[in-house]
């Protein structure tokens, strides 16, 4: 091949671009997912348009070079279409024998709809003159051009496309047309007058004529909506780094919209809602690229291009089922026909719902394509999250009415209130609010209305829309093309034949079945078994670390057992204190002046809290209960309001002012870092007494009464120095070894703290002189080691974000750097001074895949997460293990 930069030899530059022949499907990180899957397909020999691929280095370049494209990479990418013009035998910008091109965006990990895509480049005032005689069809040249002005108009001179679309409902109301496959060849040369008119009114010049700027151009405009806000949410919720950056690819056009012996569509190996073996898929004839995804009409399932083009049909199941043997995954696939030739677009392991991919991953082990190890890394940990999710009561359900039903998108059970707005759902969301974002269609600016909303309802769009494949990613419940739905998105209502329901009214939806109700429908928690049950015992089989759950009470110990918990890793026990009488009690005690009066109202809390513990201890069976003794500052427990105040006041029998006077006496500037956690037995020992005695006696209890021997880990909060941990464990020991001798039984029993202080992770061989185990509490830990406070820091993490500070919350997500390394040396220096020392986390990022992964690293004994993020660790801890002996 000649005029084509880089290349192999000495002294060459750097290549930036690559002919799909030139790559292979190894080589995702520089050529994007869709880059090298384009020229695997090649290498397969499969009827793939040609092209190249402008790699994520060059995206990466050109963000260092200040948003700017080089002379050099300009004329490597020009030399490449020079490449492509000889492959294929047209011309770029040539009227007798065009070459048209399409520019997509393909990120190394897939980012469905957040970046963005030309069609049909090349095109302008003399060349769809040609196009049009070559083809004659003058309708296909023309609906081609007006397209790619309004494509071009959008993504490179952010022109908003909605007010190209309603200048083509409008000359589809003139004409009396429903269907923009209805409008005719004058139709559509109309319609590109009237685009390029409202072009150039708007930006002051005309639609660029030469195609070599239409194509740098849409490659910036590619680079640039890496940086797009979508595209950056998406990120942050899929854990892809901003330095990624995406590569381009740019092949030739073949063309859906040629007339109705062409088309395009969109199809999965196995279904992507189920995992059930059959090709799934839609396509549409007569249209283009993302027609079928955008919902413009409602697409025909794939088995009907069996009998409409068979042949094409034949060659395309074969296609199908060689790529998933290739990949051993199930694929998802674009595909175009152009006069009943079938040309491949895209290929990529499909996106799925928790459900199919457990299903996906044990059939393809059962069909001998993947090992037990290999199909324990195909599901992503935190896709579980959603076979938790609830379903309708069916009590519940039997007593609504459906008022229509959709296209059953993404399965699960939602009741919530009506927002019309991505922003209005983002609030309502922040708000606490159940929400059922309800849309025309959605698409991707819709995003974090989507993530803030318990289910979405669509009134067009298919299977594979936006909404249902966004939504199935999600495991958010999913109701599409809902035909009867009449939405006035603007008024903020919809209309289903005579039902009116506005912003706030409740409505139900199951993604499962399609159906839509205006009853408020009762829901329940997912029952989960068989691949479930077989791919998570996969999983304990080679997980190290073991998984523990955080819970406070025994209804969510028992639910964290069902989901597979080996014991509690922290139960709060200040979160005991809140319901009811408890917070009365809890409020003498905080307001007692004297010792004396303390204890007494200890001694109201005493029994709540030996009970709330023979409960846990029954749910936990024979797994260990850690109990972290009371940890906030105390005037969390205090009345705020006025109304609460003067009540509280005639409660306790003392004066407004007294209690004003107290309550002021504990506000401190800044309680995070104040009299909390360990500090307040250091004033107070009674409390802790207190709560020895309630653990103790639970335990003494259940041996009695039901025979059961538990081992209570007594953990103490907020320890910064081994003299401070010694005081505190001192008045632990001395009231539960009298509990214990006086008992005449045996209770064994631990103690150990949290290291969530700097200070006593840089120390912890100090304190493990005097504690059993270390339990790392990130939360505080992270507030600790950045210096910001967990609760106000999301004011300005944002910015963060924004400017690409942070790839993640760390709050949420391990900073394996700073606090990893706190972590890693207090678990040695622990181990120096207590080689058996039992070592967790039970800070939020227990139930984190990666932080998982680093736990698992660092050798702790466990990870504690919530009651429904324990599949999820366990599913993680499994994949670290196997990642670190491969
Ligand atoms: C922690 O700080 O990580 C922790 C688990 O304790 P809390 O969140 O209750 O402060
Ligand atoms: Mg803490």
């Amino acid at each position: 091949m000649t005029g084509i930069a880089g290349g192999s030899g000495k002294n060459t530059k750097k290549k930036y671009v690559y002919l799909f022949s030139e790559g292979n499907g190894g080589m995702k990180n520089i050529l994007g997912g869709k880059g090298a899957n384009l020229a695997e397909m090649t290498l397969l020999g499969m009827p793939v348009p040609r092209g190249f691929t402008i790699t994520t280095e060059a995206c990466v370049k050109y963000y260092e070079d200040g948003e700017k494209i080089t002379p050099e990479l300009i004329a490597e990418i020009e030399s490449y279409m020079t490449a492509m013009e000889e492959l294929t035998g047209k011309q770029f910008g040539s009227a007798v024998n065009p070459l048209l091109v399409s520019v997509r965006s393909g990120a190394r990990s897939s980012m469905p709809g957040m970046m963005d895509t030309i069609l049909n480049l090349g095109l302008n005032d003399s060349v769809v003159e040609g196009l049009a005689s070559l083809t004659q069809n003058p309708r296909f040249a023309y609906d081609s051009y007006r397209r790619f002005v309004q494509m071009f108009a959008d993504v490179v001179m952010e022109l908003p496309k909605s007010e190209f679309e309603k200048i083509l409902e409008k000359i589809k109301a003139e004409k009396n047309k429903h269907f923009d496959n209805e409008l005719d060849a004058e139709d559509m040369k109309a319609t590109l007058t009237q685009f390029k008119a409202y072009y150039k009114s708007k930006l002051g010049s005309d639609f660029p004529q030469d195609p070599k700027v239409q194509l740098i151009e849409s490659v910036k405009a590619v680079f640039r909506s890496w940086n797009n806000e979508r595209a950056i949410i998406y990120r942050r919720m899929n854990d892809i780094p901003s330095s990624w950056g995406t590569a381009v690819n740019v092949q030739e056009m073949v063309f859906g919209n040629m007339g109705p012996s062409s088309g395009t569509g969109v199809a999965f190996t196995r279904d992507p809602a189920t995992g059930e073996k059959k090709l799934y898929g839609e396509f549409l004839l007569n249209a283009q690229g993302e027609d079928v995804v955008a919902g413009i009409r409602t697409p025909q399932p794939i088995s009907e291009l069996a009998l409409s083009m068979p042949k094409v049909y034949d060659e395309f199941v074969k296609i199908a089922q060689t790529l998933e043997n290739h990949y051993r995954d199930m694929q998802d696939m674009e595909f175009t026909i152009e006069n009943e030739k079938l040309f491949m677009l895209q290929t990529r392991n499909g996106k799925r719902t928790a459900a199919a991919a457990l299903r996906i991953a044990v059939d393809l082990v059962d069909e001998g394509m993947l090992t037990e190890e290999e199909a324990l890394l195909k599901v992503d940990p935190k896709q579980l999250d959603s076979l938790l999710h609830p379903q309708f009561d069916i009590i519940s359900l039997n007593q609504a009415k459906p008022i229509a039903s959709g296209l059953p998108a993404s399965p699960g059970a939602a009741c919530g209130r009506v927002y019309f707005h991505s922003g209005d759902a983002k609030k309502a969301g922040d708000r606490g609010e159940k929400v059922i974002l309800v849309r025309l269609e959605t698409s991707p600016e819709d995003i974090e209305g989507m993530y803030a909303s318990e289910g979405i309802l669509t009134g067009r769009g298919g299977r594979t829309s936006h909404a249902a494949v966004v939504a199935r990613g999600m495991g958010c419940c999913c109701v599409a093309g809902c035909g009867a739905l009449k939405i006035n998105e603007e008024e903020r209502y919809f209309m289903i034949d005579s039902h009116v329901v506005r912003e706030g009214d409740y409505i139900s939806i199951d993604g499962s079945t399609g159906k839509i109700y205006i009853d408020v429908i009762k829901t329940v928690p997912a029952a989960i078994t068989g691949d479930f049950a077989r791919f998570m015992a996969w999983a304990d089989k080679r997980r190290v670390l073991k998984v523990r759950t955080n819970a406070d009470n025994p209804k969510d110990t028992s639910q964290a057992m069902e989901f597979g918990a080996e014991g509690v890793g922290l139960c709060r026990t200040e979160h005991m204190f809140f319901g009811g009488d408890r917070i009365n009690a809890m409020r003498e005690m905080i307001i007692a002046r004297s010792t004396e009066k303390r204890k007494k109202a200890l001694s109201k809390l005493l029994p709540m809290q030996r009970d709330d513990f023979i409960g846990i201890f029954r749910a936990a069976g024979s797994f260990p209960v850690t109990i972290r003794f009371l940890d906030p500052p105390l005037h969390e427990f205090l009345p705020k309001e006025k109304a609460e105040i003067n009540e509280v006041a005639d409660y306790m029998d003392i004066s407004v002012s007294e209690l004003n006077e107290i309550i002021t006496s504990l506000h401190e500037s800044n309680p995070m870092m104040g009299h909390r956690g360990c500090r307040l037995a250091v004033s107070y020992p009674e409390i802790y007494e207190t709560q020895t005695r309630a653990v103790i006696e639970a335990a003494i209890e259940l041996k009695r009464s039901e025979g059961v021997t538990v081992e209570p880990e007594i953990m103490i909060p907020l320890v910064g120095d081994a003299k401070e941990l010694k005081y505190v464990k001192n008045i632990i020991t001395k009231t539960a070894d009298s509990l214990i001798a006086e008992s005449k039984t045996a209770i064994p029993y631990k103690i150990g703290t949290m290291i969530e202080i700097p200070r006593a992770a840089i120390l912890a061989d100090e304190i493990a002189e005097e504690a059993e185990f270390f339990s790392f509490g990130t939360n505080d830990l992270t507030q600790m080691t950045f210096g910001f406070s967990r609760d106000d820091a999301t004011k300005f993490l944002d910015d963060y974000f924004n400017k690409g500070i942070y790839e993640s919350d760390p709050f949420a997500r391990l900073d394996t750097a700073g606090v990893g390394k706190f972590i890693k040396t207090a678990a040695d220096l622990g181990r120096q001074t207590r080689p058996d020392i039992k070592l967790g986390i039970c800070g939020e990022h227990g139930g984190d895949p990666q932080s998982v992964e680093f736990c698992h690293n660092a050798r702790l004994n466990y990870v504690s997460c919530s009651p429904f993020r324990v599949p999820i660790a366990r599913l993680a801890a499994a994949q670290a293990a196997i990642k670190e002996n491969i």
